[in-house]
């Protein structure tokens, strides 16, 4: 079957579906051809070769053979020979897997020089320098990403050759410079390589194309693809495309020429127009290696108006074509325009926005389309506070941008002094080389975290983007001094404990003193403090308006909010929320109300428990009153209490020590005695398995007869008193068992029947329960039995079904696990689809197959995560519900699901 495989596409045989085969770049060449485009010809070596290569260790019989025809096909075309010594064919060999991916093999320019045919690229170039700069480019990228030779090597000796000439740049260098230049490069591969530069093209190509292959399993490359979930088995493809050149001198020469990038519209805005960048007398790596200045695009104009008016002519036919932004990489040689690659362009968040409803507006894509060019992700980040504008401010350095948002505050270099100055109402920036769990209560305190080392999966950044915290990681040229407390950044500016700093998460970016923040315009928008219909409205304010209103249209979930009060509730409703997903009543139970739940615990006898409730009731009842006005008319899921008992009373070791003091001083009181019995009592080594939820419900007795009672008054007072249209539902935490919930309910449903009787109406509450146990999901047929509605918490589902501690892991072990590539992302961040996802598919089937009615939502933190938004679509849920922030979010996500 090897033996007839095809391996090898010319350029003129592929097209842009064919990335599996061609892998991206290839397929876009291949495309760009079929269209007429100016492409240089070559073939493209097929992933398939590249696979039958990592799985035996050699390459596939067949392909050597196939290359030879296509090549002498190239060559035929060319009219010259690979390596021809008097008129050499020379080629580049690039990487290009179906996803672009860092850490792979780049590209070998000039494949075809050698000792001779350099003299005859000379003669036929007319140009002795540029035969030898070529040359030297070869063995230089050849040496570094074919032979392994550490590429600093060729850096050293080529600083050291302009050193010597007094050179500021590599142009000035002369022919006899760079021949120099050419001995010194072969004899550092042969050290360092252990063997001599190749002199035969062939043996150059192929050596080449072996190192493509080989590089799919560099280290970088795995760990790249682990964390971004792209298989192992893929393979890439190898480009193999005839050289034009753009450095054989500057344009005002008659064979003039150089070399850009270009985008079809402005990446950071979306607005049409001509955008990139110019480099005359160039090679393409110059512009990406940012080694000279390069002119705006718009210059090209003038330097070769021919040219000009030719790119500006593709890159429309480019867009319409790929309905989309696209980014360009051209040469000119000899004033003839070339294109060496497309592709679908990065753009900002903002600009996705723009440039889909732009499309739309072109008649280019639908609405649906419109959906996938942008994401929650983008969303999210456009809802950021920012700072206004740089301008003034003084940049210290910029590290990684790990988690995003403005934050700005004073230097402190330890947890200590961050917490401290914090609690004296001061904003701090908590400034570490790295920081490690011991930081936890510091980062907390603080408005945003700055490290000097580690990347975005260091532990600063994986607990910074758990917090919502602002955080710039990795900023390598800082300086950062612990001991001495003092960042010094290279330039020499010194910052001490105490001064003001402003870091950005969303660029990397770091500033010297306080630069001012703007909230986002997006999220005034969202409060309706901003309207999208006004005619001087924010262009971004106006896209992400038609955008939600698409994916309002299209989606099929609905979206609630978690929420506890009026206040979150009302947000949540100018976000769009279509009701509250999940209200967790125990943070009715904080501030000064924690007392009486103590009085609640502490109860000895059945009269003082009695009075404990009593006086909670009337709490609850005014909680919930508010809750159903803020969400009149929509559907309001409140949990019964959930948590363990311990968080209500004192901690422990500060309680054991005051009681102990007060014992040496004789003057111990009889509640903090009574109080610290009891917190003995309720320890618990596994609290968060231990007596909570349900259990709650079924050991204190009473307690979640006080809830159901304050909830139904409120219903009943809401509906009587000011005619609104409250809808609670009643929901039981961590069931494991159908009979937990029945007992509940039938507690419940008396307590309902009895005040529905004394107000005389109708309630219409329904109970539920949450499936946040394995057990739960497993015996889901059983629970529904006694259930109208499930709410998936996947929060302690991911924490039973892993065995992973939700409060502890990020802090501990999950920077490992993410480095490690075992999950690319916190399980507890997205759904983990092959677990856990799995317990809730088989949980919803099981539930509908009981009752078909049965009312399916999710309430843990995924709710608002993208790419579990898409999952519980696909899963067949009823709603999802998130923190109100999240919502526009989440409204997106599902809408893009159903797209
Ligand atoms: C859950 O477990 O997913 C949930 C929503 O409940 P909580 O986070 O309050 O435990
Ligand atoms: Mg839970």
């Amino acid at each position: 079957k090897e033996a007839t495989h095809k391996f090898v596409y010319d350029f003129t045989e592929g097209n842009k579906d064919l990335k599996d085969q061609l892998g991206g770049k290839g397929a876009n060449l291949a495309e760009m051809t079929k269209l007429g485009l100016p492409v240089p010809p070559g073939f493209t070596i097929t992933t398939a070769a590249c696979k039958v290569y990592l799985e035996s260790g050699v390459a596939p019989t067949a392909l050597s053979d196939q290359v030879s025809t296509h090549l002498e096909a190239l060559e035929a075309k060319m009219g010259k020979r690979l390596g021809q010594p008097d008129d050499p064919l020379l080629v580049s060999v690039r990487s290009g897997a179906k996803f672009s991916m860092p850490g792979m093999m780049d590209t070998v320019l000039n494949i075809g020089l050698s000792d001779e045919s350099v003299q005859g690229l000379a003669a036929q170039a007319g140009d002795e320098r540029f035969a030898w700069d070529s040359y030297r480019r070869l063995i230089q990228m050849f040496g570094k990403t074919v032979l392994a030779v550490d590429g600093e090597l060729f850096e050293q000796a080529l600083e050291e050759a302009k050193r010597r000439r007094g050179a500021a740049t590599d142009v000035e260098l002369s022919a006899e410079d760079l021949k120099q230049l050419v001995e010194q490069f072969k004899a550092i591969v042969g050290k360092q390589a252990g063997r001599e530069f190749p002199q035969d093209p062939r043996e150059q190509m192929d050596l080449a194309v072996q190192a493509v292959f080989d590089s799919w399993n560099g280290d970088r490359a795995r760990l790249y693809r682990r964390q971004e979930r792209i298989p192992h088995d893929l393979g890439t493809a190898v480009n193999i495309c005839s050289m034009v050149f753009g450095n054989l001198g500057p344009a005002a020469d008659s064979r003039g020429g150089g070399t850009g990038v270009a985008f079809t519209r402005d990446p950071a805005t979306g607005q049409q127009g001509v955008y990139g960048d110019y480099l005359q007398n160039a090679q393409g790596e110059d512009v990406v290696a940012g080694i000279r200045n390069t002119v705006p695009l718009a210059d090209l104009e003038q330097l070769d108006k021919t040219s000009y008016d030719q790119l500006m002519q593709i890159m429309e036919t480019l867009e319409t074509h790929y309905k989309d932004l696209c980014d360009i990489e051209f040469t000119i040689e000899r004033g003839k325009l070339w294109m060496l690659q497309t592709r679908v362009g990065k753009r900002t968040a903002a600009a996705a926005f723009r440039i889909a409803t732009q499309l739309v507006d072109q008649g280019l894509i639908d609405e649906a389309e419109a959906l996938q060019r942008v994401n929650g992700a983008q969303l999210a980040q456009l809802m950021f506070p920012r700072f206004t504008s740089d301008a003034q401010a003084q940049q210290l350095g910029w590290g990684i941008a790990a988690s995003p948002g403005a934050a700005v505050g004073k230097a402190v270099f330890d947890s200590y002094t961050a917490i401290k100055w914090s609690r004296s109402g001061e904003k701090v920036i908590l400034i570490r080389r790295e920081t490690n769990p011991d930081d936890l209560d510091g980062m907390l305190a603080a408005e945003g975290i700055l490290t000097s080392r580690g990347g975005k999966t260091s532990h600063a950044a994986v607990v910074a983007r758990g917090m919502g915290k602002t955080c710039v990681c990795g900023a390598e040229e800082l300086e950062v001094d612990t001991k001495r407390r003092r960042l010094t950044t290279q330039g020499g500016t010194v910052i001490e404990e105490g001064d003001l700093v402003s870091i950005d998460g969303s660029s990397g970016k770091v500033y010297l003193g306080e630069v001012p923040v703007v909230p986002s315009p997006v999220v005034e928008y969202f409060e309706g403090r901003m309207h999208a219909g006004a005619d001087d409205a924010d262009e971004l304010v106006k896209a992400v308006h038609r955008i939600m209103a698409y994916a309002d249209r299209m989606r099929r979930l609905r979206v609630r909010a978690n929420a506890d009060n009026a206040e979150d509730a009302a947000r949540a409703r100018r976000f769009g929320a279509q009701g509250i997903g999940l209200c967790r009543t125990e943070h009715m139970f904080l501030g000064e109300r924690r007392e009486m739940v103590e009085r609640l615990i502490l109860a000895d006898t059945e009269s003082q428990r009695d009075t404990a409730l009593a006086g909670l009731l009337p709490l609850q009842k005014g909680d919930f009153v508010e809750l159903f006005e803020a969400m009149d008319g929509l559907p309001v899921t409140v949990r019964l209490l959930d948590p363990p008992l311990h968080e209500f009373l004192p901690d422990i070791t500060e309680l054991s020590v005051r009681v102990a003091l007060a014992e040496s001083r004789k003057d111990a009181n009889e509640n903090d005695l009574r109080l610290l019995q009891a917190v003995h009592r309720l320890h618990e080594q596994n609290p968060m398995l231990g007596l909570r939820g349900v259990r709650l419900g079924l050991v204190i007795p009473g307690l979640f007869t006080m809830q159901v009672r304050a909830i139904a008054e409120a219903a009943a007072e809401r509906k009587i008193t000011a005619k609104g249209d409250p809808r609670a539902e009643i929901m039981i935490p961590l069931v494991g068992t159908v009979q937990e919930l029945e007992i509940v309910r039938e507690e419940a449903e008396t307590v309902i029947a009895e005040v529905e009787e004394t107000y005389g109406v109708d309630l219409g509450l329904t109970l539920g329960t949450m499936i946040e146990l394995p057990r739960a999901a497993l015996t889901a047929g059983q629970i529904a039995e006694s259930a109208d509605f499930f709410s998936f918490g996947t929060n302690d589902l991911t924490q039973t079904v892993w065995g992973f501690s939700r409060d502890d892991v990020e802090a501990s072990f999950f920077t490992a696990y993410l480095e490690k590539g075992i999950f690319g992302v916190s399980p507890f961040e997205t759904i983990d689809k092959d677990g856990v996802g799995a317990l809730v598919r088989s949980a919803v089937e099981a539930g509908r197959a009981t009752r078909p009615d049965l009312k399916l939502g999710v309430c843990g933190e995924h709710g608002g995560d993208p790419e579990s938004v898409h999952f519980f679509h696909e899963a067949g849920l009823d709603y999802v519900s998130c923190s109100p922030f999240r919502i526009p979010v989440a409204r997106l996500e599902a809408g893009r699901a159903a797209a």
